[in-house]
């Protein structure tokens, strides 16, 4: 089977969206990946469908009930699947390139999709305890709901899944995979504007472009990104 993500959302309909385009789109036609989508509401037990109630303890907002939630999990998730089970949440785990390689080494992935205030606590505990269930943050914004973060964290598994990025596009020195943030890039046309390509980029040095590179990737992430620069200093000796 190739690499499968279910989602299980109150908004089905928002799914694939952007990953049905562009490399992801092209990859999930020709089955490098599978996409399934459930929608919560199917697991509601009243005739008004309801998925969500008021706040214990009273305040602002609803709270999704941890009953219908859990059933729609038990339903779609098995536990001895290998697939991950992700709770998208800004209380979460950042989301970040080592944990995005890992899922993409993986099966798949059961994503869970909030809406208002969130899920009920007692579904996260229970599914944390039977299921392994992560919570995932893809940064420290508010969403209105999970859906857009689960589009995230799937288009960034996808690129990394075999067949998906051609050789057109390289992987290897993207942002993050060496520690640092990337190079700049240029292209044609060689003066744009009174500005001219560097002309290291013209030389056809090979090594001297490369170290170029890297020189530009390191200044750039000691400017831009303190913490970044400390792992990677330190992991160069
Ligand atoms: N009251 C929650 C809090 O302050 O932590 C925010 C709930 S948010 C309005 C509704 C849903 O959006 C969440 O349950 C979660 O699924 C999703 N969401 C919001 N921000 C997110 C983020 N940074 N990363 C991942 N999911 C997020």
């Amino acid at each position: 089977a190739p690499w499968t993500a279910t989602v299980l959302t109150l908004f089905p309909e928002m799914f694939p969206g952007p990953l049905g385009h562009s490399l992801g789109g092209k990859a999930l036609a020709d089955g490098l990946w599978a996409l399934g989508t459930v929608d919560i509401r199917a697991y509601a037990r009243d005739r008004h469908r309801t998925v969500d109630d008021t706040p214990y303890g009273g305040g602002a907002g609803m709270v999704m009930r941890p009953d219908v939630v859990s059933d729609a999990i038990a339903a779609h998730h098995a536990p001895d699947s290998g697939r991950r089970l992700l709770y998208l949440s800004p209380r979460g785990r950042r989301l970040g390139q080592p944990l995005v390689r890992e899922l993409a080494a993986g099966p798949g992935v059961t994503l869970v999709c909030g809406r208002y205030e969130g899920l009920d606590q007692r579904a996260i505990d229970a599914w944390s305890e039977r299921g392994g269930l992560e919570e995932v943050s893809i940064g420290d914004v508010v969403l209105s709901g999970g859906e857009p973060a689960a589009l995230v964290l799937l288009d960034a598994v996808v690129r990394l899944l075999p067949g998906v990025t051609g050789k057109t596009e390289s992987l290897d020195n993207d942002s993050f995979e060496d520690g640092l943030l990337e190079y700049p890039h240029y292209t044609r046309p060689r003066d744009w504007d009174g500005r001219p390509v560097p002309d290291v980029l013209i030389s056809g040095h090979h090594a001297r472009v490369a170290q170029w590179r890297r020189e530009q990737a390191e200044a750039i992430t000691r400017a831009r990104r303190p913490d970044l620069w400390a792992a990677y200093a330190e992991s160069e000796g």
